[in-house]
């Protein structure tokens, strides 16, 4: 009998799913597939909500495959190994990124930039090679391919650092590539959220002078007092900005609202670098003249490496789980507030907001449980 032979190769899953462009999530049973060869199975027991998540669900990027189960900062235990897995086995602390497949045979697999690979597959609204569509981390469990499985070390909580998946990559990556990570360097960080205070984090690690240029003053005592922010400016305020004026090395640009890049630009040294990392829905701002004067370089995510390729997004399984060791060494992990299933919709209105701090986690593994 077909069905039961195809009911063999699959399990059932409990996951929190959006099926409309309102972005409202409700339970459902999902098929995840049985643990293969090569396969790590995990019992999800947290899972960071990232904007993308938002835009994603909300089909903002016009991309989405209804039903959505989101999620790509997903932390738990090993349950089950392939017989070819050596690297993992049952109870292990892991996590799982923003990618789950690719190729594995073109260079940049081979040469360990399996996140430039053309044949991407993320970890959710993304289709595998099986043609699937993948699911993400709002589920009690998922069945993922060693390769894209990292390690969390012991001292690494899988609550604060299911964030790092995402947001902490995102930052560190940049940092790596363009020679950041050095003390004494100066870094603007535009944006005080998700993104921006996890960068914050990883940039005092690395011991460099950090500014925070933000829309909201009323985070500045926490910025300079919690996260060690050295100077803190207020973007609508002309003579803050102006005092810092041509003196940052570069700036992670996390803002996630479309914005004029000008007044942006001039901080920079000359030679600076803008980082993008936020991805608006809107188109940027960019005059020419602004890029002309001092010659400020505008870089794309972690473009150091491909500047001809469109996916710069994130970074590799390898830089993932360097990232996350050098955070354990330096107690690095993201600022959150912790939801149950049954509060998502509750947190992604105040995501849309901007009322979190600094990142919502679901706890899973104690809320998202059948009925
Ligand atoms: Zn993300
Ligand atoms: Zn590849």
């Amino acid at each position: 009998m077909a069905s039961a032979e195809s009911e063999l190769q699959q399990r059932k899953a409990l996951a929190l799913a959006a099926h409309d462009a309102s972005g409202r999530v409700t339970p459902i049973h999902i098929s995840r597939r049985d643990t293969g060869d090569n396969d790590v199975a995990i019992k999800i027991l947290y899972c960071g909500i990232c904007h993308s998540d938002l835009h994603t669900i909300k089909n903002d990027w016009r991309n989405a495959i209804y039903p959505v189960v989101a999620g790509h900062e997903i932390t738990g235990l090993v349950t089950d190994v392939g017989k070819n897995v050596s690297r993992f086995k049952v109870g292990d602390r892991v996590g799982v990124g923003c990618m789950v497949n690719t190729c594995q045979s073109c260079e940049s697999c081979k040469d360990g930039f399996e996140n430039y690979c053309s044949k991407i597959v993320y970890t959710y609204n993304s289709r595998d090679r099986d043609g699937t569509v993948t699911y993400g981390g709002y589920s009690d469990m998922v069945v993922v391919n060693q390769r894209f499985v990292v390690r969390f070390p012991d001292g690494m909580p899988l609550d604060g650092g299911a964030p790092l998946l995402c947001a902490g990559i995102t930052v560190y990556t940049p940092m790596k590539y363009h020679g950041l990570n050095e003390p004494g360097k100066s870094v603007g960080v535009i944006g005080l959220g998700g993104l921006g205070h996890v960068a914050v984090k990883f940039a005092k690690a690395f011991g460099m002078r950090v500014t925070v240029i933000s829309t909201s003053p009323e985070k500045e005592e926490e910025a300079m007092e919690k996260l060690g922010v050295d100077t803190f400016v207020v973007s609508t305020d002309p003579n803050q900005m102006k005092s810092v004026m041509g003196t940052m090395h570069v700036i992670i640009n996390t803002a996630s609202a479309s914005m004029s890049m000008y007044p942006y630009l001039g901080l920079l040294k000359p030679q600076g670098k803008m980082i993008l990392l936020g991805l608006p829905v809107k188109p940027l701002e960019i005059s020419a003249f602004a890029l002309v004067g001092g010659k400020p370089v505008l870089k794309k995510k972690g473009v150091l490496l491909r500047q001809d390729s469109g996916r710069e997004l994130y970074g590799s399984v390898g830089d993932t789980q360097e990232m996350i060791d050098f955070a354990a060494e330096h107690g690095v992990t993201a600022d959150i507030e912790l939801v149950g299933a049954e509060d998502v919709n509750w947190a992604m209105e105040r995501l849309a907001k901007g009322e979190v701090r600094y990142r919502f986690v679901i706890d899973v593994g104690n809320t998202l449980v059948a009925a």
